[in-house]
Order: structure tokens, then C-alpha cells, then sequence
């Protein structure tokens, strides 16, 4: 029975309940009428639920779908503004117990070279970081209790915060670990994680079990319900994701709303982000054999209606992708993408080009981070590298709040004048130190508190003067 209240995986993601929506969905993918009051509901900035969404990407028509795009493209720009979130994934450990049969780092694989980040390690790669001009990262092990066991976790993010070289810093520590216990989450919490993320792959339980047929992630109960127990262990912000391409696209779309639903129903306050990473080519892994893949039109149709029906939620997206599908799910949706990544252990220290043998999967955009944040810039974006809202304590229901009365605006747009202009001043080429400053100077008018503004000025003439992270 569906019941999002429940803590039952099978309950609050009920195949039955995402089968009837999927049919709803296919009834009325022509229903004009109705998709037109879906529209006016959506248009209110409220979000709407996951039957209402799947109805808008699964319609056909024409006109429609154009209005769909231009709203999704509207709420992006009322909420995020031309804003970009920058952050870039650290992968500390490829030793994993699990089978994923999609993943390079799966047990099985013998001839993909093994390796965990020692300590010392760890400071090598975030100082490369650092000199690249990150200041958030994700961090990714694979599953290993005797390998990677949870104090291994955390004494690399208690490394990780530790490092201060020149002017760097790593202010916000993301952490993309197997699921585990009410207890561990505990610990993470204390450690001063930002965001936890955990992609569920799939929603579809039995695909779900053939593609984990051995390890401890083979149990979809124990891996869905891992946001509640994350939560319940003093987590309040959680990254939810699908893996695309491993089943349908349509029901991993319904199934993945009804999770941020019930996030919101029990813990009153839903996903902080959701990912949309798709399949891709790696080590003993081929894409072409998961016959869920999807266009890049149904990937940008994805994106746009998660923005619609979610608007309060971050939306990230990795170098998978290449720079043109970026560029246009920039537009309708996303507000937060990596730049300059490695997806291999020790990946930051290694010489170019990298030993793709161990990454995890093929990186598609393979720019450096001032390649990405220039392009950006050229496109009217302002990269941000800001982390004031987890460090200001503004987490889980309390950033929401001030995200639904609309106040984070005052935050957003100042802190990411500031938080470039640190990157222009510490890391940045001399034609991408130009454009910023441009940029700069033209953003600081669109802030329109004026003591805000005058503030941020100030501000900014103390960071050309040496000082840095200020924060609003
Ligand atoms: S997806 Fe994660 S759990 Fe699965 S094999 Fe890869 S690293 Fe291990
Ligand atoms: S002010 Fe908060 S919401 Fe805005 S970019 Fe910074 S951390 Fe994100």
C-alpha cells in the first residue's frame, strides 16, 4: 500500500503506486486541457506532485512542451539566477565489496588497479584542489568495512578540512558514502559533513536486485530507507539521485519524486539536491547494455520537470556530461556542476593524461576548472563557490525556510561576487581574471538591497587587499 509517511522502502516508493502513475501519465500525455492546469498550478512556484510532474514529461504535444521548457527555464532564473555552484569530486578509495554490475569498482573486476588514499595522500590531492580553486568537494569511496571502514571516512574529512595552503580552503565536505547506520550517519553529522548523498541507481526493485546481486548494497530496503536514517542521525542536508539509463527513465522520474515527497512528509523538509548522472562507459562496463539510455532531449525533459516540480532543490550534474548537454541543461534546471574532476583514486596528482583504466567512469567534459569557469562566465553565468548557508547553519529546514520566503536571495547573489572574485584573484588565467571582473562590476548592480550592495563592495575591495572568506 502507498503511504508516504511509512518508513518502509515498499511503501512509500510502492511499485503499484508508480505503475498508476506512469498509466495516469500515458492517459493524458495529449490532455492539453489538463496539462494546462498542471502548468497554472506550477506557475505558482509551489512544485507539484510526482502523478503532476510525470503527466508534464510525458506530454506530446508541441506547443505544450515548449511551455513546459520555458517555465522550467523561468523558475531556474527566479530561484538560482544565473548563478553556478562549483565543486569537484575526491574519490578516496576504489576497494568495494559490492557487485554493481554498472560500476568498474565492482568485486569481481580483477584487472582494475586497487587503491585507498593514504593521509598523506589526501593533502596532495587537496592541495591540487586547492590550487585549482575548489573550495567544496564530494567525497566518493566504494563499500568495504575492512578497507574503507567508517573512521577511515572520517579521518580523511577531518584531513580534508584540515589543509590551509596559500589562500585555499575546503569549506564544505559533501560525502558520498555506501549506506550504513543511524549510528555512522551520527558520526558524519558531528564530523561537520555538508551534504549526504546517496544515489538509490533504481527505484525498480527487481532490476534494482539483479543489477546488486552480491554485497551488502544487494538489500533495497537497507539502501532506500538510508536518507531516513541519515536524517535521523542529525543529517539535514541529503542528495538524492537515479542513475539514468539503468531502467526506465519514467519510472525512476515518478519513483525519485515520491522519495523527495516522503523525505518532506516525515522529515518536513525534502532533498537538499538531486543528481542526474547518466550511464557511461568505464572499465568492463558498456553502456549499450542497459537498454534504459536516454536522448539528450529526454534528459533535458528530466531535468526541466524535476525543476518544476522541485524547485527548492539544488540540481548537480558531473563532467559525464559533455560541455553541449551541460550547456543545455544549464538553462532549464541546473544550479550546481562539477569542473576540472577526476574520477580515479589519486586522479588530482596524477600527470595528464589520466589512467582511465581506474576512474569510474569516462569523464565527457574534460576542461580544467578555469576553462569551465571562464566558459560560464561567456555564457552570463556567475560560478560560485560559495558555502555560507552550512556554515552560517543555515541546513536542512532552516535554509528551506528562508528559501521559500524567497530571503536567500540576499545571500546568493553577494556571496557569489565574493567567492569569485577570491577565485579571479587567487587562481585564475589572466583572460578569465578579465571577464570576471567585468562580470563583477556589471552583478553588483543586479543586487538590490543597496546596503547589501555597498557592503559587498567593501567587501571585495578587502579581498583585493589580501583578506578573504567573508560571507553574507
Ligand atoms: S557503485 Fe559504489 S557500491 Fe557499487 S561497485 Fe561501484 S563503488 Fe561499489
Ligand atoms: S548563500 Fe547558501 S544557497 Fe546561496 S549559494 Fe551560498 S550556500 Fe548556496
Amino acid at each position: 500500500m502507498y503511504d508516504p509517511r511509512s518508513l518502509k522502502a515498499e511503501e512509500f516508493i510502492s511499485d503499484e503506486e508508480v505503475l498508476k502513475t506512469i498509466e495516469y501519465a500515458e492517459q493524458n500525455r495529449n490532455n492539453t486541457e489538463l496539462i494546462g492546469q498542471i502548468l497554472e498550478k506550477a506557475r505558482q512556484r509551489k512544485g507539484l506532485d510526482h502523478r503532476e510532474a510525470s503527466v508534464l514529461l510525458m506530454c506530446e504535444d508541441e506547443q505544450m512542451n515548449r511551455e513546459i521548457l520555458d517555465l522550467a527555464c523561468q523558475i531556474k532564473k527566479d530561484f538560482y539566477g544565473n548563478r553556478i555552484v562549483m565543486f569537484a569530486p575526491l574519490y578516496l578509495s576504489n576497494y568495494c565489496v559490492n557487485g554493481c554490475v554498472y560500476c568498474p569498482y565492482h568485486l569481481k573486476n580483477k584487472h582494475i588497479p586497487r587503491k585507498k588514499l593514504t593521509q598523506k595522500e589526501i593533502e596532495k590531492e587537496v592541495t591540487a584542489l586547492q590550487d585549482m580553486g575548489h573550495k567544496r568537494l564530494a567525497i566518493e569511496a566504494g563499500e568495504d568495512p575492512e578497507m574503507n571502514p567508517i573512521e577511515y571516512i572520517l579521518e580523511s574529512i577531518k584531513t580534508i578540512y584540515s589543509i590551509k595552503h596559500k589562500n585555499g580552503a575546503i569549506r564544505r565536505v559533501n560525502v558520498n558514502i555506501a549506506a550504513t547506520t543511524v549510528e555512522n550517519y551520527r558520526k558524519l553529522a558531528d564530523a561537520g559533513i555538508g551534504t549526504y548523498i546517496l544515489f538509490q541507481e533504481t527505484y525498480h526493485k527487481e532490476s534494482y536486485e539483479k543489477l546488486h546481486p552480491t554485497g551488502p548494497k544487494h538489500d533495497y530496503a537497507y539502501h532506500t530507507e538510508a536518507m531516513d536514517r541519515a536524517m535521523e542521525g542529525g543529517i539535514d542536508d541529503v542528495g538524492l539521485g537515479v542513475l539514468f539509463g539503468l531502467d526506465l527513465y519514467k519510472y525512476e522520474f515518478a519513483a525519485l519524486l515520491m522519495h523527495a515527497e516522503h523525505l518532506e512528509a516525515v522529515h518536513g523538509v525534502g532533498p537538499h539536491t538531486i543528481s542526474v548522472p547518466r550511464v557511461r562507459k568505464a572499465d568492463d562496463i558498456d553502456p549499450d547494455v542497459f537498454d534504459g539510455g536516454i536522448s539528450d532531449d529526454v534528459f533535458e525533459k528530466i531535468v526541466a520537470c524535476i525543476r518544476i516540480a522541485v524547485p527548492y532543490t539544488g540540481m548537480i550534474i558531473s563532467t559525464r556530461e559533455s560541455a553541449v548537454c551541460r550547456e543545455r541543461v544549464l538553462k532549464c534546471g541546473i544550479s550546481q556542476i562539477s569542473g576540472g574532476s577526476r574520477t580515479s583514486v589519486g586522479g588530482y596528482c596524477e600527470e595528464e593524461p589520466e589512467d582511465e583504466s581506474s576512474a569510474q567512469f569516462e569523464v565527457s567534459d574534460r576542461r580544467t576548472l578555469d576553462e569551465v569557469v571562464n566558459w560560464l562566465m561567456k555564457m552570463g553565468y556567475i560560478p560560485s563557490f560559495c558555502t555560507a548557508c552550512y556554515r552560517e547553519g543555515r541546513t536542512g529546514d532552516r535554509f528551506m525556510a528562508l528559501c521559500k520566503n524567497m530571503q536567500i536571495h540576499n545571500c546568493c547573489l553577494p556571496n557569489a561576487l565574493l567567492t569569485l572574485k577570491e577565485y579571479l584573484d587567487d587562481y585564475a588565467s589572466a583572460d578569465t581574471k578579465q571577464t570576471g571582473e567585468n562580470l563583477i562590476e556589471k552583478e553588483l548592480e543586479n543586487i538590490p538591497n543597496e546596503k547589501t550592495r555597498l557592503k559587498t563592495k567593501e567587501l571585495l575591495g578587502k579581498i583585493s587587499e589580501g583578506n578573504r572568506d567573508f560571507r553574507f
